[in-house]
């Protein structure tokens, strides 16, 4: 039988993927509704991360009786800084007494059952941190413009992917680590437009956490795998809206995102009050803004999610998530973008996340072009390229891009991870915002004229890294 508390007891609460954390047994909040089930809950308030839920009785542990074992497994920062603050609550006589939420409104245990979110309950089996969950749970007005979603997982030795970087050098929230497994996939229903190296990885991903999931693609062979996986199958864009909440859509470029939502048959034929639509494509800010303007125009809501990382991240659902628009729409996608992505940004307004993604994809496309540049220079001075590369390992330059498109510059093997057409199309999209906001960028510019000539040279369809070839006279 799970243990009894009361009011102002000290405990270890767990949230699933959370470490037990410091806690304190207090009156629920008016506000925050009381999880479905017949489990006994208490409503507890986390020491470090201010921040409140209701927590399963199973899943709180007395803390002084548990205090050393919790304290030697887990490691965190923020988790020390939680119990040093419970320590000094009960250094001056705290716990039992401290009645600092008292305020609110009934006693606990409760099993009552609740409908929806805005609690901290249906995070429980997800993967978001103490701190940030606080920003995906509250109401919007309540928060700064930025917040995010994180899903952590431990790292594998082989990996090695663009984009896919050593998480271990950028923990900043807490040493969550946990998997896919503990989603618990939203029953809202989600479409998905658009079946390429990406779009293909991030609806599997989708289906393995239990997402319902209805797809199109304009190739409609490239479907079969994904309905053999447990999708189904839309046979136009428009059909796919209608038979769903959330559609997302991830195409090549700005025309193909033109035609899949102003199209015949395209989104905005669907959309309606209740509708809401993800374009996660990299494309420009004017695109986007036309986009959420009809979106909106039409009582649907608008979030632009644009992804970073590639093939393997969107295969893995490690893909980072730049986000702007629709808040509400930005929590009503938590379980999807756990399901694609490790972390989800929220940027704010309409633009912001495109702006992110093209900064980002600037950088990486200029860094691509000098690698490339370094390794033809190499080769050109009589180096031996594995040895270049076992030198760049060992330095400064050892980071997922160098490894993965060093082999590829290597071994001649530039099956497309990151077409190369789609770098160009992004340097060229970052470009003109630099144009428009009267940003000198000479060493984009250059680099985009490399990626020029790698598809003048019948390069587009292969790997980025292939811009390589651009160097090689
Ligand atoms: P991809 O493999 O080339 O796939 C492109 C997708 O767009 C295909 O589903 C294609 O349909 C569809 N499409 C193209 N033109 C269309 C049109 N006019 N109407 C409807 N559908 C159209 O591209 P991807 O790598 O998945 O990239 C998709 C988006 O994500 C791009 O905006 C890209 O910049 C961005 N992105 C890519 C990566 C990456 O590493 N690959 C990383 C981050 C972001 P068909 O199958 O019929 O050709």
């Amino acid at each position: 039988m799970a243990a009894q508390f009361n009011i102002g007891d000290i405990v270890w609460a767990k949230l699933s993927s959370f470490p037990p954390w410091p806690s304190k047994i207090v009156r629920p909040k008016k506000d925050i509704k009381k999880p479905k089930g017949k489990k006994p809950v208490y409503f507890v308030f986390f020491y470090g991360t201010e921040d409140h839920a209701w927590v399963k009785a199973e899943n709180l542990k007395p803390f002084e009786e548990y205090k050393d074992q919790m304290i030697k497994a887990n490691k965190g920062k923020r988790f020390h800084q939680a119990v040093e603050a419970v320590e000094a609550v009960l250094r001056k006589g705290g716990g039992a007494k401290d009645t600092d939420d008292i305020d609110h409104e009934e006693v606990v245990p409760s099993s009552k059952p609740v409908q929806k979110t805005y609690s901290r309950e249906p995070l429980l089996g997800k993967t978001v941190s103490p701190s940030t969950s606080i920003g995906l749970k509250r109401p919007p007005e309540s928060l700064g413009a930025e917040a995010s979603i994180i899903l952590k997982r431990p790292r594998e030795d082989n990996e090695s992917d663009l984009y896919n970087f050593d998480e271990s050098e950028h923990e900043t929230e807490s040493d969550i680590v946990t998997s896919k497994d503990d989603i618990t996939p939203t029953c809202l229903k989600i479409g998905f437009l658009g079946l390429g190296i990406m779009g293909s990885g991030m609806v599997r991903n989708l289906i393995k956490t239990g997402h319902s999931v209805m797809v199109w693609n304009r190739t409609p062979m490239k479907c079969r795998d994904l309905v053999q996986a447990g999708a189904s199958v839309g046979g136009t864009v428009n059909e796919v809206v209608a038979a769903c909440d959330i559609t997302f859509g991830c195409v090549a470029d700005p025309n193909a995102v033109r035609d899949l939502v102003f199209g015949t048959s395209g989104v905005l034929q669907s959309i309606r009050p209740g509708k809401a639509y993800v374009e996660m494509s990299t494309i420009d800010v004017e695109t986007v803004q036309d986009v959420a303007e009809s979106i909106e125009s039409r009582g649907g809501r608008f979030l632009e999610a644009p992804v970073i990382g590639t093939r393997k991240p969107a295969e893995d659902g490690m893909l980072v998530i730049v986000a702007g628009g629709d808040r509400s729409l930005f929590d009503d996608c938590e379980s999807c973008f756990l399901a694609m992505g490790k972390k989800a940004f929220y940027l704010g307004e309409i633009g912001s996340g495109t702006r992110m993604k093209l900064v980002a994809n600037m950088v990486l496309g200029s860094v691509m072009a000098g690698y490339a540049e370094g390794m033809s220079l190499a080769e050109r001075a009589g180096l031996d390229l594995q040895t270049v590369l076992d030198v760049f390992k060992e330095g400064p330059l050892n980071c997922a891009a160098v490894r993965s498109k060093g082999d590829a510059i290597l071994h001649s093997r530039f099956e497309p991870s990151f077409p190369l057409k789609h770098q160009q199309k992004d340097m060229r999209l970052a470009l003109a915002l630099g144009d428009e906001l009267k940003q000198s960028l000479p060493v984009a510019a250059a680099a985009n004229e490399m990626f020029k000539r790698a598809i003048s040279l019948g390069n587009g369809d292969n790997d980025m890294s292939s811009v390589y070839r651009a160097t090689a006279l």
